[in-house]
């Protein structure tokens, strides 16, 4: 490593304890994610924060995570739970031309589709939503009431929240792209099962391949578990940045954890600083006055 590389990766290191972080991993080939200068840091204002409530450190407990499913741990010396039932090679690169054509694609292949339990309780499939050439694409678990009645991703409190980051990341709505582990609703908006989910993300990650964003962020331990093909605790993913499917991957919480705990908002804004960082994203300014 270089006098730079390794000056950028001490910085890298030293910021991630900032964030109440101590474990580090040495990756394969895994560049230090681009920074912005301190300042940005300290001086950027944390839109989601409730003045009422202050930071707390990482919960080491996530109720996302921990909702009781049925979900084992992957046991072990047998076949990966967490991976599709339909393992796909990641495909070439598309053109920034090619790209909605090859959504439209999935989306017809995708059909009225009944390939599992989740079809005979939806009302519409979420298919995904947003820039078909986006360099960001947020993956949650699955649609709740709001988008299975209007078969769009994020629309409700949760996708208000989410807005609201990615506008605090100066991003708007129409410039990333928005879709879920699984397509359907599952019913009382429990956690999709993994037979579930296995069915559902080839479809996925087809969109992945399609759009090739710069970065992916999964929001919550569901869509973490399932992107990164193996169950770990959300707090020990989350500061670093990961590898799937050839592209990048940071984890952070579900929009719907932090309505419930908005606590957490401030951790949130910490992940997606460091997403900002990643992808060379200044935060706007904030208004005068
Ligand atoms: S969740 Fe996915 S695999 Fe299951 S029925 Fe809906 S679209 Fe098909």
């Amino acid at each position: 490593m270089d006098t730079e590389s390794r000056q950028q990766a001490l910085a890298w290191m030293e910021f991630c304890k900032e964030l109440g972080l101590s474990d580090f991993y040495r990756g394969k080939n895994e560049a230090a994610p681009a920074l912005v200068e301190e300042q940005d840091v300290v001086e950027t204002s944390l839109p989601m924060q409730d003045s009422a409530t202050p930071a707390s450190p990482a919960p080491i407990f996530d109720p996302i995570f921990d909702r009781q499913d049925d979900t084992p741990d992957m046991p072990r010396n047998s076949v990966n739970p967490y991976q599709p039932v339909v393992e796909l090679v990641p495909t070439a690169a598309l053109t920034p031309a090619q790209k909605p054509a090859a959504l439209e694609a999935i989306r017809h292949d995708l059909g009225d589709c009944t390939r599992c339990p989740l079809c005979e309780t939806r009302n519409k499939i979420v298919f995904g939503d947003g820039d078909a050439n986006a360099s960001l694409m947020f993956v949650g678990e699955g649609p709740g009431a709001d988008e299975d009645e209007q078969g769009l991703p994020f629309v409700g409190r949760g996708g208000q929240l989410l807005n609201n980051m990615i506008g605090a990341m100066g991003l708007s709505r129409e410039r990333v792209y928005i879709a879920n582990i699984v397509k359907c609703r599952p019913p009382q908006n429990r956690v999709p099962e993994m037979n579930e989910a296995n069915t559902c993300t080839p479809f996925l990650f087809r969109q992945i391949d399609a759009i090739r964003p710069k970065l992916l962020v999964a929001l919550g331990a569901t869509a973490a578990t399932y992107l990164m093909a193996a169950k770990a605790p959300l707090g020990s993913l989350r500061g670093r940045v990961h590898d799937c499917r050839g592209t990048k991957l940071i984890v952070t919480y579900h929009p719907a954890y932090l309505l419930r705990d908005p606590r957490q908002k401030a951790e949130a804004w910490k992940d997606l600083q460091l997403a900002m960082q990643f992808l060379d994203l200044k935060a706007p300014a904030k208004p005068k006055g």
